[in-house]
């Protein structure tokens, strides 16, 4: 029986956890559920799922939350706050914590789990890009087991040999291969994406995602991001790291040997399989997924993305190459461009613009501790903020 605490149970993630957990009460407890300020589909998960407890960032939202749980006889404490999220990540009677709150919210909440020696099932990348080197000296050191969610990382994760140690060379890999749909945008004439709307950045072809990730995905930030988790997580320098463009969604990423053997995860996109895959491992469960039906698939097709199109990505192989605090600024820029794109006060085309002038700005080196990540991100913030400012004015 696994224990789990669910962070970002609201969301997308959260959401097709549960629905893999309740295809299989003999094998999931959910002990804890956490969400930020949406207290009525927190207060129906708790209805449905029984917690013993849950937990909401916003004071005013838990405690409605509290008042109603209570009326209804719901047997559940009710959490509030940023710290409520890092203990129920560490709660002595959970074994095994899903990271999925987006952003930056979610760094301290995914290292408290770390810390705790749990099995995390990483699907915040945020945290990873923001503070690899100490995340994953934190699993290390403390023992914790760290399972990835990410589709394209789930997938090089089943291609590398059970029990890789994160050296590519021992392992004999020569690179690891990303698959990346190109996102809305693959096709779309350049001159259209000044007008490209929220709506139509969160449309995505293949997958169904929270509205971040979704804008991340059409501008391929969301890859560039991606780049840099799987160097922390494979140890592989960004010269080993290459992306393709695959639009079907399919091949969910590659991993090539030094003898040619290239070795790859399929399925249909739909992100039940690695949270199953993780939930369970090393055993495999069913999760809900329809089967792949190859013929009906039809073609499969490859090309290389085109930076000229997708300037993130560069700019995210740019901030792997320049260290951790470059990393830190590309993430707070990034969300802090995407989250005025959605309330409609920048511009698509703009995003890519403002995160490199921030980046510009950032002072470089390593980053040793929690704190300097979190004062480095705010930095980055402050600059972004700025610069939105003197755009406006
Ligand atoms: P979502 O927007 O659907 O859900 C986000 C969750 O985070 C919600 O539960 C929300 O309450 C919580 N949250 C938001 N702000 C918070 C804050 N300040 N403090 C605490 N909690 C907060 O997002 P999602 O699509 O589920 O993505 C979650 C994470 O998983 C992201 O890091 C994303 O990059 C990653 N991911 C998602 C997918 C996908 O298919 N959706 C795939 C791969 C990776
Ligand atoms: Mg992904």
């Amino acid at each position: 029986m696994r224990n789990l605490t669910i962070l970002g149970a609201t969301g997308t993630i959260g959401r097709n956890t549960l629905d893999v957990t309740m295809r299989h009460p003999d094998r999931f407890r959910v002990v804890a559920l956490a969400g930020g300020s949406r207290w009525e589909p927190m207060l129906e998960l708790c209805r449905v799922h029984r917690p013993r407890y849950a937990a909401l960032v916003a004071p005013d939202a838990a405690a409605l939350l509290r008042e109603r749980v209570k009326v209804e006889g719901l047997d559940c404490q009710v959490l509030a706050g940023e710290r409520a999220l890092a203990e129920l990540a560490a709660l002595d009677e959970v074994d095994t914590v899903m990271a999925a709150i987006v952003g930056a919210a979610g760094l301290a909440p995914t290292l408290a789990a770390a810390r705790a020696g749990k099995r995390v099932l990483l699907a915040n990348k945020e945290a990873l890009v923001m503070a690899g080197g100490l995340f994953m000296e934190t699993v290390r050191r403390h023992g914790a087991e760290l399972l990835p969610i990410d589709s394209e990382h789930n997938a090089v994760f089943q291609s590398l040999p059970a029990g890789y140690d994160g050296e590519l060379r021992r392992a004999g890999v020569r690179r690891i291969l990303l698959t990346a749909s190109g996102g809305p945008f693959r096709t779309m004439p350049l001159e259209r994406f000044a007008a490209v709307t929220p709506d139509e950045a969160c449309a995505h072809p293949n997958w169904v995602m929270g509205r971040k990730i979704s804008v991340d995905s059409a501008t391929m930030m969301n890859k560039g991001l991606e780049v840099i988790e799987a160097h922390w997580l494979f140890g592989a320098p960004a010269s080993h790291i290459e992306v393709v463009i695959h639009p079907q969604s399919v091949v969910h990423s590659l991993v090539e040997y030094e003898d040619g053997s290239v070795i790859a995860q399929l399925g249909n996109p739909d992100m039940r399989t690695p949270i199953a895959h993780a939930l369970s491992y090393p055993e495999r469960i069913a999760s809900g997924v329809s089967p792949l039906d190859l013929a009906a698939a039809g073609g499969l097709t490859f090309e290389k993305p085109d930076t000229r199109r997708f300037p993130c990505l560069a700019l995210a192989y740019d901030a792997l190459d320049a260290g951790q605090a470059a990393m830190i600024a590309l993430n707070a820029a990034n969300e802090c461009a995407v989250a005025r794109f959605l309330a409609g006060g920048l511009r698509f085309d703009h995003i890519p613009i403002l995160i490199e002038a921030v980046v510009a700005r950032t002072e470089s080196g390593p980053v040793q501790s929690l704190d300097e990540a979190l004062r480095l991100d705010a930095a980055a913030r402050r600059e972004a903020t700025q610069w939105l400012e003197r755009r406006a004015a």
